[in-house]
């Protein structure tokens, strides 16, 4: 059982947009480490997210690299690499595992410190950038997984998740919740469970 603190993101946002080159300027990053699915893609789909593909290119035009890290396979992650037109990226990256936060550090020409990560599941894209003592960015989920062999795993996961940002509000007095989208599709005791 992992410690509560490493599901704990360094920050929540709404939204990717949220993520503006002031924001990383004043916390001295330099580079983003950031997931695919429900953070630049619709799950399980081709289409870039609006939101994502503005972020990127505000990101590119402010000079902060991107490099994607991804659990989904390369086939997976193409689409959206061409799409948005990324240099950098790592598929079946194994996150939370610690292999290749560094090694793409490096490849961007960063150093440690320099990098935050960007996603939207605590499991893996939280867990992972603070074992890596990166900054950890936690975006909202667009939508809910839509995969049916992932649906039932994601419910627990976002109910587990739901709890981390309860926790989060609580220490940092904000009002962050899932969209009413992700809700409707929890199981209702694990909504009522959390009741913030
Ligand atoms: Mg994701």
């Amino acid at each position: 059982m992992l410690k509560d603190e490493l599901y704990l993101p360094d920050i929540i946002f709404n939204s990717i947009l949220e993520v503006t080159p002031e924001f990383l300027a004043e916390h001295g990053i330099k580079g983003i480490l950031c997931d695919t699915d429900n953070t630049l893609a619709y799950d399980n789909r081709k289409d870039i997210i609006p939101e994502a593909a503005e972020w990127v290119k505000r990101m590119k035009e402010a000079g902060i690299k991107i490099c994607i890290m991804s659990n989904a396979y390369l086939v997976r992650n193409l689409p959206v690499v061409k799409a948005l037109d990324i240099k950098y990226y790592k598929t079946r990256s194994h996150k939370p595992h610690q292999w290749y936060y560094e090694p793409l550090t490096k490849k961007m020409g960063l150093k440690h410190g320099e990098v935050a990560f960007v996603g939207d599941q605590m499991k893996t894209d939280i867990v992972g950038a603070n074992r890596a003592d990166i900054l950890s960015i936690y975006i909202m989920p667009y939508a809910f997984e839509t995969n049916p062999f992932y649906k039932n795993i994601f419910k627990k996961r976002r109910a587990k998740e739901r709890k981390y940002i309860k926790m989060y509000n609580e220490i940092h007095g904000t009002k962050f919740d899932f969209p009413e989208c992700i809700k409707a599709e929890m199981y209702e005791e694990d909504i009522k469970e959390c009741v913030f």
